[in-house]
């Protein structure tokens, strides 16, 4: 699977994005954010609050591969186990 061009749903910049089943998403990877991966239910509802992408930054910063999810508290991130 190839990457593929797409704006980040973060910040908006020009990023890349791969799909993953496994993550039952995509894997971004965004020239500002870093990378990160996001759950489809979790970009269909983006407007993600501001503080998502300091906490991709905080998560990143810890060594985990962030993932963007969605629950009924709305939208949480927390380390991929992927
Ligand atoms: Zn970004």
């Amino acid at each position: 699977m190839l990457p593929e061009p797409a704006n980040c749903p973060l910040c908006g910049a020009a990023a890349e994005r791969i799909r993953s089943s496994p993550l039952r998403g995509f894997k971004y990877t965004c020239p500002s954010c870093g990378s990160f991966a996001i759950e489809s239910a979790a970009l269909a509802c983006l407007l993600a609050p501001a503080s998502t992408r300091q906490d991709v930054v905080r998560m990143r910063a810890y060594g985990h591969l962030p993932l963007i999810q969605r629950d009924k508290q709305g939208v949480r991130v927390g380390p991929s186990r992927v």
